[in-house]
């Protein structure tokens, strides 16, 4: 079985989630007593954070080239970074390592791809919803992106950084992020990546008849199902 090198505290709240479904889908996987044979080395996100908000993406690069480094050193035969936000510095990561990084944007477009959709909403932060890092990678693979209109925007990353990040789960904000999801649907998303490693933890695929797509069951699902194929 291959090690997996987990780049996690992204924040740690979704962390626990990757464990847990990589766990589980080993589990499922290999019966018995197996469970993954895998590596964490968890950031403090404050500093990752910050470096974000002062748009000092390549100082953050920095500190996560040297944490995939260390993971690398230690064993870890491919890294899976834990946020969609800060595959933003993935190239950077990635020259600094030898081992592949297995790319959150690249598994889901493979996943909507399965699942025969060609125009998707998406939710994340700011970071991700705007910027071109992410929305690149799903284009490439033909896939047409919509994102919410500004005021929604800033609402999805309100609820990112001021609660989910930091534990909080309210159902007020499930309700925006419902209603949110319903306008892009009415926009002619046939579905919905859940673009932001927190945002499983608020809304589930009971909660609404839209197609989700959570970034971290599926990148999570993937790191597990690459593990034991080596
Ligand atoms: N975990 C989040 C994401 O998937 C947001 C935290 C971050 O900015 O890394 O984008």
């Amino acid at each position: 079985m291959k090690t997996i090198g987990l780049l996690g505290g992204m924040s740690w709240e979704s962390t626990v989630t990757y464990y847990q479904i990589i766990n589980t889908v080993i589990k499922e996987k290999l019966g018995g007593f197996h469970s993954a044979r895998c590596l964490l080395y968890s950031v403090d996100f404050h500093e990752i954070e910050a470096c974000q908000s002062r748009g000092e993406w390549e100082k953050s690069a920095v500190i996560l080239a040297d944490a995939a480094q260390r993971l690398e050193r230690a064993g870890a035969d491919f890294i899976v970074i834990c946020t969609n936000t800060m595959h933003k510095v993935a190239p950077q990561v990635q020259a600094a390592i030898s081992i592949p990084i297995l790319h959150i944007a690249e598994a889901t477009a493979q996943e909507l791809i399965r699942n025969k959709i060609d125009k998707v909403g998406l939710l994340g932060t700011k970071y991700t919803m705007e910027q071109d890092f992410y929305k690149a990678k799903l284009q490439e693979a033909g896939i047409s992106v919509l994102i919410p209109e500004a005021e929604d925007r800033d609402a999805v990353n309100y609820i990112i950084f001021q609660e989910l990040c930091l534990g909080i789960i309210s159902d007020r904000s499930r309700q925006s992020l419902l209603t949110i999801i319903d306008k892009l649907a009415k926009r002619g998303a046939q579905g919905i990546i859940l673009g932001c490693t927190e945002l499983g933890l608020l809304v589930k695929q009971q909660d609404t008849d839209v197609p989700l797509f959570d970034t971290t069951l599926i990148h999570a699902q993937k790191a597990a199902l690459y593990a034991p194929g080596s």
